[in-house]
């Protein structure tokens, strides 16, 4: 039986917040599916300089083997020599033991783990069966815990998957439980392959809201992929919703090395022009991010994905 307190009576949501907090994760998930790999000298330019820019969360990199993602070979590298601002958290990515193991070595105070909603996404992603995949977290968060660590879950393919198609959503809700048992401080539900729309979000956010203590939904936080598009129409589902943690990435890095066709992240950019039009407070200097994200194109040699940034940046008018 379950240990939280778990209540969902409606009559107790407390009034949702006007705060948005963004998760960055355009050097860990973005860059890790960009077909040129940047040396880490730039990594590090990246996020000192997204570390300036007001954002609280900068997801650094991951330990994974090398052999899976090589673009993340330089974790060590990186996590060590980035400039670590006061109130900025770093989480890393980690896949087991092994990896938790590295990321100790250099001080990491925030780990994530991943999982997926989808049991054939689990195979070809990390090798195991979801069940297997709740002991693989169980162990490396008792870990975690151990050295006072605080552990984010991902959750992959929330309402859709490459291999099996449409997701349950009790699916979801099952895993989202386990981890939020084990000990996760927050969920990030992910549309790995960009293929939701409101109303199969809006079934997800049904099935687990029950799962949130106070019914306010504020142990999740919503990722998505802009591969149809509805990126940003999903996300203002979840607003609506009561969700105020999104994941992003800076000029739209990112996809997915396990989905094919996967586009990247939304863009920071065009999230948080959304966000403050709407008048919502993320405490992040728009402008700033816009000249990261055109700077980081630069270097990738590719095309910038936000919107917001490209006409910016093209009428030399920045919001
Ligand atoms: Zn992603």
């Amino acid at each position: 039986m379950l240990s939280r307190n778990i209540c969902n009576t409606s009559n107790r949501i407390r009034k949702f917040s006007n705060y948005v907090k963004i998760v960055e994760v355009g050097p860990r998930d973005g860059l890790q599916n960009e077909k040129k790999i940047l040396p880490s000298s730039i990594k590090i330019e990246l996020i000192n300089r997204l570390s300036k820019s007001g954002l609280k969360t900068i997801e650094v990199t991951s330990f994974v083997s090398p052999k899976w993602i090589p673009q993340m070979q330089d974790n060590t590298t990186v996590f060590k020599n980035i400039y670590k601002e006061a109130g900025v958290s770093y989480p890393v990515l980690i896949p087991n033991l092994e990896g938790l193991k590295r990321a100790l070595e250099v001080d990491v105070q925030e780990i994530a783990i991943f999982g997926a909603a989808s049991e054939s996404f689990s195979h070809k992603n990390i090798n195991c069966s979801i069940d297997e995949s709740i002991n693989r977290f169980k162990e490396v968060i008792i870990e975690a815990q151990k050295h006072k660590l605080k552990v984010r879950g991902y959750i992959s393919c929330i309402v859709g998957c490459p291999y099996e198609g449409n997701i349950k959503a009790s699916a979801v809700a099952k895993i989202a439980d386990k981890m939020l048992e084990l000990g996760c401080y927050e969920i990030s539900l992910g549309d790995t392959i960009g293929i939701g729309t409101p109303k199969k979000i809006i079934t997800v956010l049904n099935e687990i809201k029950h799962l949130s203590i106070m019914g306010n939904l504020k142990e999740f936080a919503v990722h998505c992929h802009d591969t149809y598009g509805q990126a940003l129409v999903n996300i203002y589902t979840s607003l609506e919703y009561g969700i105020r943690v999104f994941d992003s990435s800076v000029a739209g890095l990112g996809g997915c090395p396990y989905a094919a066709g996967a586009s990247g992240n939304v863009a920071t950019e065009d999230l948080l022009y959304l966000l403050k039009e709407q008048g919502f407070n993320t405490d992040i200097n728009l402008n700033e991010i816009i000249k990261i994200g055109d700077w980081i194109s630069s270097k990738l040699g590719r095309s910038n994905h936000s919107k917001v940034g490209v006409a910016s940046i093209a009428s030399k008018k920045l919001t």
